[in-house]
């Protein structure tokens, strides 16, 4: 193990344990951030949904501030990051703003962010073009594409009308970017004790950027590798076929190889020692799921929104039923790539037969 700083009772676990180990410190408060390295910060910023909290990071660099993901563009958020700079972080500039994926809560502010700080924003080719492509919808096209995927699934029509009107829903939790830094995996980060290289990997999103410093085996998964909750793997809407949970099965391969001495520094919830364990917990989950759907499949075609009432037994927000369709229909394409499972299209709705 590393003699260079280690934050109290980050006593790493051995290699061969076998269970998750939380990081054995409180969360930071509002306004406060913590450290998990002598040169890496973690803070918390409260979110308006189920998943009621966002992680963002800070990288001590010799130029001053390296974020890592945003919040949403909201007047909360805008807050919460006017407490940071004007509280911890002041006193050194913001020298770059790293946004790890398209999703609304890791990239919504970043716009503003950078505006504020003047500091450049670095992204990967393809969460970029993704974040791009939802921000340049107008609200009758997002609401279009919306509705439409949303009747291949099979859903009501009330809810297919409804959706359909509320427009892009992108858009009222992000704002433009700016220019944008676009990085690939040869990229390198350099902080005051260490180096950190991007990976990027399809699965929960389509080019989802986390960083690793193997020297002092530090892994910021950001929404890959969650502790508590099973990261969402859904289709997109651009992308309706394809198999996000093939290629995340093919992350978790990878992952479960790592030894438990790294910890583990998620998007959400807590850092962990054990991401090897989590990765085949990961794993276990999605194959219980995917025997959930060929039981439920015996008796029948099977649209989208069935295969979602039999993952997701209970009443969903609109922001939820979009997670937990395209999830639901990320598991049927699984099955569809495996050959266990044939898609039929009736009256423009998706039916998924068992082979
Ligand atoms: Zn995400």
């Amino acid at each position: 193990m590393s003699d260079r700083f280690m934050p109290p009772h980050a006593v790493p676990p051995h290699a061969t344990d076998e269970v998750m180990t939380p990081l054995a410190i409180d969360p930071p408060k509002a306004g406060e951030m913590v450290a998990l390295a002598d040169d890496l910060y973690w803070m918390r910023f409260a979110l308006p949904f189920r998943l009621n909290h966002i992680n963002l990071y800070a990288f001590d660099t010799r130029d001053g501030w390296l974020l890592l993901d945003c919040g949403i563009n909201s007047e909360a958020i805008a807050n919460q990051w006017q407490a940071m700079l004007d509280g911890p972080l002041s006193g050194k500039p913001v020298c770059g703003i790293i946004v790890s994926h398209y999703h609304a809560d890791h990239v919504g502010y970043a716009g503003m962010l950078a505006e504020i700080t003047g500091a450049p924003v670095y992204m990967g080719a393809i969460e970029y073009g993704q974040a791009s492509w939802s921000l340049a919808q107008t609200d009758a096209g997002y609401g279009d594409i919306m509705g439409n995927t949303y009747a291949r699934f099979g859903l009501p029509d009330g809810v297919v009308a409804r959706i359909r009107a509320q427009g892009n829903y992108f858009r009222k939790l992000s704002r433009d970017l700016p220019a944008v830094t676009i990085i690939d995996e040869n990229h390198q980060f350099y902080t005051k004790s260490g180096v950190w290289t991007p990976r990027f990997d399809t699965g929960h999103s389509p080019g989802h950027m986390s960083l690793f410093d193997a020297d002092r085996k530090l892994y910021v998964c950001v929404d890959f590798l969650l502790p508590r909750i099973s990261p969402n793997i859904s289709v997109s809407l651009r992308a309706m076929e394809v198999d996000m949970l093939g290629h995340y099965y093919q992350y978790l391969e990878e992952m479960r190889q790592l030894d438990n001495r790294w910890l583990v520094i998620p998007g959400h919830d807590w850092p962990y020692f054990g991401g090897g364990i989590r990765a085949a917990d990961l794993i276990e989950h999605h194959n219980a799921r995917l025997q959930q759907l060929r039981d439920a499949a015996t008796t029948g075609p099977m649209t989208t929104a069935n295969a979602m009432a039999t993952l997701f037994a209970f009443e969903l927000t609109d922001h939820e039923l979009f997670f937990a369709s395209c999830e639901a229909r990320a598991h049927l394409n699984h099955l569809a790539a495996r050959g266990e499972m044939r898609i039929v299209q009736k009256a423009e709705i998706d039916y998924f037969n068992l082979c």
